[in-house]
């Protein structure tokens, strides 16, 4: 007799039609598949001089970078690591490598030399491709590992230059066989417990996630050609890389670049070149909304103000409607696992829907959703909150040689289990309201309270330690970490945030410090992160 199925499967579908997705293609060749019909259309935009490269130039240039990076010895199948602010190389680079079959690793420039080496080392990078205000971070783990250094900016001594790359003879690339599940892009993430692990996105996946989210007749995110889109957003993260950079690509739209977030440059440029799209994150969304200086410029060409990467409220989401009457504003849900887009707002699409503000919009096309009570495992109907899991050819092939944290966060039917707790109302609208997983997020930034916590209980003084999010106006998230002092010791909560510090970035310094008797833990060893939340909740911390 057949086993009773006695589970009720609840799974939830874009209210837009399935559509034909070629995700057997390369990412470059799908990229620029409709090349011809705005091949002299701008194409990459420097904010910072003007420079523009029109569709052919990228191309070529790209090309030209892939057998450049073959020359350099660069094999299908290796790691080139991009560490790089917003600027065109990025993108010549990364389209470069897909040419070649190779995988770029995105990193934030702003990191410690440590947490380079980190990254650099597990990926098994070959080459680092740089700007020279960087490259001291990167010397010596380079020169002790025999990976390569170049520059985009200076020409250094003892450092390779970027135009080696872009001298290069567009007719002599390898001929490589793609496989559609060969990785492309290799972005960092802790995902849903303990430290950062390599997130493998393939030429399939990243295929299927743009074509989710621009291809068709009525796109989820209706872009076109004639668009101008804002890339501030950072390359390195997937954000950028996937709803910015290459959807822009796809459609044929102008990619605006700006390095780096600063008010004032963003409206001149918004006014100076009538950007359409606007993808933001809530901090930026917040300082639109707080500052005076809106009115000064001609913001009337924005179209769709999109918001992701950390939750947005209502309250922000109402502010910002006032300062951008012509805008349509919603959000995208997304998770670097996930390829990253999980769901996005339907008011963007060509036939725009009604939607409620908070919510951070509904299932992209050609992916299931199902909302699964943390406890039971079950799937739940509409309106009730559970663990938020999706399925579809865009999510991560798994993590770099981390087959067990793979298995952790994609079931044997192929669910990707979020950590974020949300629900589907009787629209399809997702409401994401808490999250399950130790992740925190400062102004969109990933913290790994894993990471931190290994610091910790590595200083000699420290005998224990966890480390929780605490809510920040600005920051929407901040690290603060419980402590055990060893016994006798003095160390003060300067020394800690100090000796922190110096070991990462700037959004992962702790923000506060609670000495304690003990870290509370479950019989398996797990810190019970819930219960330190509540302690910072009530005021009792210390
Ligand atoms: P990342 O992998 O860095 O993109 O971080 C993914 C996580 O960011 C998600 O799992 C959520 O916890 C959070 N996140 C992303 N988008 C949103 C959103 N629109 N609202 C709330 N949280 C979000």
């Amino acid at each position: 007799m057949e086993p009773q199925k006695d589970l009720q499967e609840f799974i939830f579908r874009s209210k837009l039609p399935d559509i034909y997705i070629p995700n057997h293609l390369p990412l470059h060749t799908y990229c620029f598949e409709n090349l011809s019909q705005f091949k002299d259309r701008p194409c990459l935009i420097n904010g910072a001089d003007g420079v523009t490269y029109t569709y052919a130039q990228v191309e070529l240039t790209a090309r030209k970078v892939a057998s450049g990076l073959d020359k350099l010895g660069i094999k299908q199948g290796e790691v080139i690591m991009l560490l790089l602010q917003n600027c065109p190389e990025f993108a010549f680079a990364f389209l470069g490598a897909s040419y070649i079959g190779a995988v770029s690793t995105t990193a934030n420039p702003f990191y410690t030399p440590a947490e380079v080496a980190k990254q650099a080392k597990a990926s098994n990078t070959k080459l680092i491709i740089t700007q020279s205000s960087y490259v001291d971070k990167v010397k010596d783990f380079a020169k002790e590992n025999g990976v390569k250094v170049m520059c985009i900016d200076s020409s250094l001594d003892d450092f390779l230059h970027f135009s080696q790359l872009t001298q290069a003879d567009e007719n002599d690339i390898p001929a490589v066989k793609i496989n559609p599940d060969d990785v492309v892009a290799l972005p960092y993430s802790s995902g849903t417990t303990g430290l950062p692990k390599g997130v493998m996105l393939t030429h399939r996946g990243l295929v299927t996630s743009v074509a989710q989210q621009v291809d068709g007749e009525n796109p989820n995110l209706y872009f076109h050609s004639g668009d101008v889109i804002l890339c501030v957003l950072p390359l390195f993260h997937i954000y950028s890389l996937n709803s910015v950079f290459l959807c822009g690509l796809r459609v044929g739209a102008s990619i605006l670049i700006m390095q780096k977030f600063e008010i004032v440059k963003l409206l001149e440029l918004v006014q100076q070149y009538k950007v359409t799209i606007a993808p933001f994150v809530p901090p930026i969304v917040l300082a639109i909304a707080k500052s005076p200086d809106v009115q000064w410029y001609d913001v009337s060409s924005i179209r769709t103000v999109m918001s992701g990467a950390a939750p947005m409220g209502r309250e922000l989401e109402d502010a910002v409607r006032a300062k951008l009457p012509n805008a349509k504003l919603g959000q995208g849900y997304g998770m670097t696992e996930a390829g990253p887009v999980l769901a996005m707002c339907l008011a963007f699409a060509k036939e725009a829907f009604e939607i409620k503000s908070g919510a951070c919009g509904t299932v992209v096309r050609n992916a299931q959703m199902k909302i699964v009570d943390p406890d039971t495992g079950a799937s739940l109907p509409r309106n009730q909150a559970g663990e938020i899991c999706i399925r579809g050819s865009q999510i991560m092939k798994g993590y770099l040689n981390d087959p067990e944290a793979t298995e952790r966060t994609i079931d044997k039917d192929g669910w990707l289990y979020t950590g974020d707790i949300g629900y589907i109302d009787d629209n399809d609208e997702l409401f994401i309201v808490d999250r399950l997983k130790e992740l925190i997020k400062y102004k969109g930034f990933q913290v790994a309270p894993a990471e931190l916590e290994a610091m910790l209980v590595a200083h000699p003084n420290i005998s224990d330690a966890a480390v929780v999010s605490m809510k920040d106006e600005a920051a929407g998230e901040v690290p603060v970490a419980f402590v055990v002092k060893s016994n006798g010791s003095k160390i003060s909560e300067d020394d800690i945030k100090q000796y922190i510090s110096r070991q990462v970035v700037f959004y992962k310094r702790i923000n506060q410090v609670f000495f304690t008797d003990a870290i509370p833990k479950a019989p398996s060893g797990k810190i019970l992160r819930k219960d330190l939340r509540a302690r910072l909740a009530a005021g009792l911390a210390n």
